[in-house]
Order: structure tokens, then C-alpha cells, then sequence
């Protein structure tokens, strides 16, 4: 049939309704209206091709042109019936479309304004309903758990559900998140028959497109999903596709945020709130006990020589540490309380509720006793303590800046103190403080100014009653012309590292005096220096002892060095170590203030060790006190069997000296025999026990 020439219209006008397709999507036409332009478009072109068909024959040069009346009429119902036939068409598939638009210019609509959770929520709102499905979620995969899926909004049986985590195995979002749109038209529970999901909700049909990152990472997935087959397959997943870009964008940017939020609120070590949050929760709870008028606690904790740990082990184990410690503090804590990580060992603690002072103080305790128990890695096991300020609203300040300082200030005082234990705030520590700080200012000039001194106290052989060797004992001639105990400021050069030139130097004058007493025809004597733990892990302190000991030219068995119990348990391996090499040179080693500490015989045994000083405490209520005299007598058999001479502290009377050389202590120093002495004094006596002597 010549009508059949028509043809090449079908197709322009295929190509016309895809564009109206396109521009629909753009342009909010009515069905009817596209569909009867279309038909008119067609009519009018094939009318127009009708009534030019003879001036085309004849113009391509055929003769038998004329189209029989007939075949003319026949030609035109042909155009008619198939225009109608084209206006049905059309407008079926056009109002397709137009459904298509009109849900998606609702969803538009409604998620444009929307961001962060909202959108989210709006946007599973609006796919359920305009593609009537039963269910539809957005989830998230974290990088920390990438075989779960974090729900983070999600809409079911027309009203918003709480969020839920999943897993991921068995479930068709694996293949969504392994990085394409992914369509289950029906029967989606018996292809994931281990989907317990799917299996809860009666799901048949699922569709789900992956969320890219900007990296082209699949962070999460957007699903729809029925009880039914799915019902119009493309309109579901071009709505799912056009919205997935969107999603993503706002799914990283909430990422994004919450990583700026980490970064500028929280300790990226610790995961503990930082400086900032703390100083801001503390300010919104100080203006909540304000109106309720209540009290608030502000805790300041230290730990105790933990920058030694980390010069001497290293800063990835002190990190470790620090994580560990973090974790047991955690544990302590009240869900009302927030503990952050202020600086580098020091976290405070805020707790808003806080009633009686009897509270703070066991929860004080509480946090220093879940440090008791050492840590453990690899090749260490550390022994931590903490010092710990309080300070309480309103009486220690009524702000946040205030508070802080003044739990600080209380935090220092127990440094002072002693370590490891708590101190409530009080006003004078503000000005103990300054003078600390006055203090300091002047001890960084002590040494250039030589207002250091050091004092020798005899140790005396209580079977022989000979002076078998001394104790050199730094102190301080303060320029205000008083003379400083070690004991006020050693902690203080210990804190500012001003211990190194100070040790060096005492050890130094220590060697080349006892050289001065052998010059001069005494009997080489043993004088003991002490050493500090940054002394002793912070610098190479064999290096130091085998310059110092050619320097002076002093033989290293008349030298030993006293340690306290605490320094050489600080670090086992590296005390072991140390102490060999100091052995193996000559040099004699001696546990000071023994009994104080947390040494245990195991360790001590593995240890080089000549000496066991007695600390003063034990001697103190000699011969009265029956658990000194136990444990006294203990040390000292404990010693010799492991080969050990013992030095009794501090023997002030003679009934200590009497009892003590019953048990067999070997010597004892005090000033029962003698105080610390200056040089000269002490080379007097020394020349008055050779001249007895020489004469007995
Ligand atoms: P330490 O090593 O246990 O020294 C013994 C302390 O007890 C000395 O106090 C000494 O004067 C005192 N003492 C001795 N006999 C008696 C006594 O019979 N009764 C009483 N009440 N006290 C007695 P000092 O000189 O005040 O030294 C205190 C601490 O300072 C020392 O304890 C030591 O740990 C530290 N120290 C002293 N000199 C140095 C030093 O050069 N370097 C380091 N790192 N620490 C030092
Ligand atoms: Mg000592
Ligand atoms: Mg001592």
C-alpha cells in the first residue's frame, strides 16, 4: 500500500514524543494537551503529504500519478483512525510521565529546604509515598564497622520508625554497597533467605541504589521495599537514581561535619572531649547549679612522672598508655560526669551532681585506684599514680576559668606532697604557688651563681665502729642567704629538668672531693650520690658516670649510687640494663628509702644490688614499735641472703643503734653519729679515725 510511504512520520514523530518525554521533565504540560499536539502534528503533516503527493510524483518524473478518488478517501480514514490511535498513545504515555513528574516534583518540593536529618527523614518520607511503597531507609556504612549498616532515617507503613543497625551478611544491600543500583521485582525473601529483615517485614520486592562519596566510595545505600511486586520498575529506580546524588552529598557533608566536630571537640587519642568541650560544658553547668543553686566539682588529675615514661620508652607507648589509662579512668565514671584529656597527662573531671565533699573525695579515690594495677604491654609493665586537685563551686570560683586553675593549683600542692594521693583546694596554695614560682626563677640562676653546697653524712660499721663511707647531700643557699633542704627543691628541679646540670654537678664535686680526702692520705672512702628517675632514664647516665669517674680520676669502686625504689621499678627492663652496665664498670649500687616503695624480692634479685638503705620510717620507733622491729629485722635477713650489706636511716638515739646492731645491721647513718657535714668536717673526722688508728 502507497500509504505505507507514511511511515517515515512514525518515526519523527516517535522522536517528537521523546523529546516531549525530556522536556516534561522540565515543563509541568497536561497529558491531554501533548497528546493532541501530537496528533495534530501528525494530521496536519499527513494531510499536507497527501495533498502534495501528485506535485511530488510528478516533480520526480512518474506519469501514472492520480490517486483514485477511492484510495484518496481510503488514505485519509487511514491518517484519521491512526492520528486517534496516536492521541490514545500518546496520552497513556505521556500521563505515565506525568505521574513520574509529579512524584518527583513532590519529593523536590518537599526535601529542597530540608538538611541534615530532616532531609534524610523527608526524603524516605516522600519516596514511600510517591512510589507507595511499604518501606523505605537510608543507611550508612561506617568505615569503624563495614559489615553493619547504621539506619539513619527510615519510613514504614506511612510514619517515620526509630533508626536500627543491621548486618550486612546475607542481605541484598551487599550487592547495593558493592557499588550498583540493584533491583529485586519480586520474591526478594526467597533470594535472601538469611535476611532476617526482610523475612520480619514480608518483603517482595526491593530496589536500592549505593551513596557514593566524593572518592567514589559506596558510604551507604537508599532502599525501597514492598510487600508486593514492584509496581512501575523504572519510575522506582530513576527516583531512587535522581536522589541518590543528593543524598550522598548531604550523607559526606554530615560526615564531614561530624569529623571537624571530632577534630575541634575531642582528643583524637584519647576519644575523650579536649580543652574546648570541657570548658564549655563546664560553663552551661555552672549556669545550671547557679539557678538551682547547687554545688559542682571540678577534679584535676595528673599522672605522676608519666613525661619520664615517654622520654624513656617512647612516645608510641606513651600514647598506649595513655589510651589504657584513659579507658580505666572512663570506668570510674558516673553517667552524669565528663571526663576530658586537658593536655598532655592531664584530664579533669566535672561532675555537675555533686552533693557532699565525702562524695568528690571517694570518687578522688576511686580514680586513683584504678590506676593501681600496672599496665601491661609487650615488654613493660608500668606502675602508674596520679596527683589529683579539687576544686568545688562556689566556694573555689564561680567560673570555668577559675576553677580549673584553682583545682590545678590543688593538683600541684599534691605533687608537693607527695604524689599519688588528693587534695582539696584552699585560697593560701595561690600564693604557695607564686612563691613556687619565685622558687624556680631563682633555681635556674643557682648553679651559674654556685649557691649550691653539698653536705657529707658518715656511715658508720657498727661492728667496728669505723666510718665505712658517706652520703653526699645537695643543698641550696638560697640568695636570701638561707640555707634550702634538697627536699624543698629537688622536686621542683626534678619538674623543670633542672636535675640534670644539678646531678651532674653534685656528682661531679662528690668524686673530686672524695679524690681531695685521698690526696690527702685518707683511707679511700665510698661516697654515695643520689640519683632522680629523670636522671637515671633521661640521660645516658653510664655515659655521664664513666666521663665524670676519668674526669676526676676517681676509681669506681669508691663510688655508689643511691636509687630510690620507685626510680628502678618505674622501668624494670631498662633499670636491669642500666644497673648491669654500672656493675660491670665498678660502680656500686644502693636501694635508698627501702621499704617505702612497691619493689617486690623477684625484681630485686635480678637486680645488681650492694646496698639496702633502710628508710627512716621503720627506724623512727625502734626498739618500741614490735611491727618495725618485725619488719626491720625481715629486710635486713631478707638482704643478707640475697647478698646485700643494709644502711639503717636516720638513727637519731641509742636504743635504735643498740637494737639494730642486735639484728645485725650492718651500718647506720643519723645524727646520732653524725649530721651531714661540710667537706672540711668531714675530712677532719676522718683524719681523727686515722689518727686513733694509728695510735690504737
Ligand atoms: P635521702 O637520700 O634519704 O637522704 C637522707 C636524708 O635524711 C637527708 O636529708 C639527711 O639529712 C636526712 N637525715 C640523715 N640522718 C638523719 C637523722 O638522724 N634524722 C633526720 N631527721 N634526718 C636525717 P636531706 O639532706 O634533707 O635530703 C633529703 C632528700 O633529698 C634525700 O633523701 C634525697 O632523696 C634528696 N637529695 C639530697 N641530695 C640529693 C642530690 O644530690 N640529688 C638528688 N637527686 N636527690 C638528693
Ligand atoms: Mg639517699
Ligand atoms: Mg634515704
Amino acid at each position: 500500500m502507497k500509504c505505507f510511504r507514511l511511515f517515515p512520520f512514525f518515526k519523527i514523530l516517535y522522536e517528537i514524543s521523546n523529546m516531549t518525554r525530556l522536556t516534561r521533565r522540565f515543563r509541568p504540560f497536561q497529558s491531554k494537551q501533548i497528546a493532541r499536539r501530537i496528533s495534530l502534528i501528525y494530521l496536519a503533516a499527513a494531510g499536507l503529504l497527501l495533498l502534495l503527493f501528485k506535485q511530488f510524483q510528478e516533480a520526480l518524473g512518474e506519469q501514472d500519478i492520480v490517486l483514485p478518488r477511492l484510495e484518496n478517501y481510503q488514505a485519509m480514514l487511514f491518517i484519521a483512525l491512526t492520528g486517534g490511535l496516536i492521541y490514545a498513545v500518546t496520552r497513556r504515555y505521556v500521563a505515565q510521565f506525568d505521574r513520574g513528574e509529579k512524584g518527583l516534583r513532590e519529593v523536590v518540593q518537599s526535601v529542597s529546604a530540608a538538611v541534615g536529618q530532616a532531609f534524610f527523614q523527608t526524603l524516605v518520607e516522600q519516596l514511600s509515598k510517591s512510589l507507595q511503597a511499604d518501606y523505605a531507609f537510608i543507611g550508612e556504612r561506617t568505615a569503624e564497622n563495614p559489615n553493619r549498616i547504621q539506619v539513619i532515617a527510615a519510613f514504614a507503613h506511612g510514619r517515620s520508625i526509630p533508626n536500627f543497625e543491621y548486618d550486612l551478611s546475607g542481605t541484598p544491600c551487599v550487592n547495593v554497597l558493592a557499588g550498583k543500583p540493584c533491583c529485586y521485582e519480586k520474591n526478594a525473601r526467597l533470594l535472601f533467605p538469611k535476611d532476617q529483615l526482610l523475612a520480619r517485614m514480608k518483603v517482595d520486592s526491593y530496589i536500592g541504589t549505593p551513596l557514593f562519596d566524593s572518592t567514589g566510595q559506596a558510604i551507604g545505600l537508599m532502599v525501597v521495599m514492598d510487600e508486593r511486586p514492584v509496581q512501575d520498575q523504572l519510575e522506582a529506580e530513576s527516583l531512587l537514581q535522581i536522589f541518590a546524588l543528593r543524598a550522598a552529598a548531604e550523607l559526606e557533608r554530615l560526615r564531614n561535619e561530624k569529623a571537624i566536630r571530632r577534630l575541634a571537640f575531642y582528643d583524637p587519642l584519647t576519644g575523650l572531649p579536649n580543652q574546648q568541650l570541657f570548658k564549655q560544658h563546664l560553663t552551661q553547668s555552672l549556669e545550671q547549679a547557679e539557678e538551682a543553686d547547687s554545688q559542682l566539682a571540678v577534679i584535676f588529675l595528673d599522672l605522676d612522672r608519666f613525661k619520664t615514661i615517654v622520654r624513656t620508652l617512647g612516645h608510641t607507648l606513651g600514647e598506649q598508655l595513655l589510651v589504657a589509662i584513659a579507658q580505666r579512668l572512663t570506668r570510674c565514671l558516673r553517667p552524669s560526669d565528663l571526663l576530658a584529656r586537658l593536655s598532655d597527662d592531664e584530664f579533669t573531671l566535672l561532675m555537675p551532681r555533686m552533693s557532699t565533699p565525702e562524695e568528690i573525695a571517694s570518687m578522688a579515690a576511686e580514680l586513683l585506684g584504678c590506676l593501681k594495677a600496672p599496665f601491661t604491654f609487650v615488654e613493660h609493665e608500668l606502675h602508674i599514680t596520679a596527683s589529683i586537685g579539687i576544686a568545688i563551686y562556689p566556694h573555689d570560683g564561680a567560673d570555668a576559668e577559675t576553677l580549673l586553675k584553682n583545682a590545678d593549683a590543688a593538683m600541684s600542692r599534691t605533687k608537693e606532697m607527695g604524689r599519688n594521693n588528693f587534695q582539696f583546694y584552699y585560697p593560701e596554695l595561690n600564693q604557695m604557688s607564686l612563691q613556687a614560682l619565685i622558687m624556680e626563677n631563682k633555681l635556674h640562676q643557682a648553679l651559674d651563681r654556685e649557691e649550691f653546697q653539698l653536705r657529707y653524712q658518715p656511715q658508720l660499721h657498727l661492728q667496728s665502729g669505723q666510718i665505712v663511707g658517706m652520703e653526699a647531700l645537695v643543698c641550696w643557699k638560697h640568695p636570701d642567704r638561707t640555707m634550702v633542704s634538697p627536699a624543698d627543691f629537688i622536686p621542683l628541679a626534678e619538674n623543670t629538668g633542672l636535675i640534670q646540670p644539678i646531678g651532674e654537678w653534685v656528682l661531679r664535686t662528690a668524686c673530686e672531693q672524695n679524690i681531695l680526702w685521698q690526696k690527702a692520705g685518707l683511707p679511700p672512702q665510698k661516697v654515695a650520690v643520689n640519683v632522680s628517675a629523670r636522671q637515671f632514664y633521661q640521660q645516658d647516665i653510664v655515659a655521664l658516670v664513666a666521663r665524670v669517674l676519668e674526669e676526676t680520676g676517681l676509681e669506681p669502686r669508691w663510688l655508689a649510687l643511691e636509687l630510690t625504689e620507685s626510680v628502678i621499678m618505674q622501668d624494670v627492663e631498662t633499670t636491669k640494663c642500666t644497673l648491669h652496665r654500672l656493675k660491670e664498670m665498678g660502680v656500686q649500687i644502693t636501694i635508698d628509702d627501702f621499704g617505702t616503695g612497691y619493689s617486690s624480692l623477684s625484681y630485686l634479685k635480678q637486680f645488681p644490688i650492694e646496698t639496702l638503705k633502710i628508710d627512716k620510717s621503720f627506724v623512727d620507733d625502734l626498739p618500741r614499735d614490735s611491727e618495725d622491729k618485725g619488719i626491720t629485722a625481715a629486710i635486713i635477713a631478707m638482704a643478707h641472703t640475697l647478698g646485700m650489706d643494709v644502711v639503717a636511716e636516720g638513727v637519731e638515739r641509742e636504743e635504735q643503734c643498740s637494737y639494730l646492731k642486735s639484728i645485725h645491721c650492718d651500718k647506720i647513718q643519723g645524727y646520732l653519729f653524725s649530721p651531714p657535714l661540710k667537706a672540711d668536717d668531714l675530712g677532719q673526722l676522718l683524719t681523727h679515725q686515722l689518727e686513733r688508728a694509728c695510735s690504737g
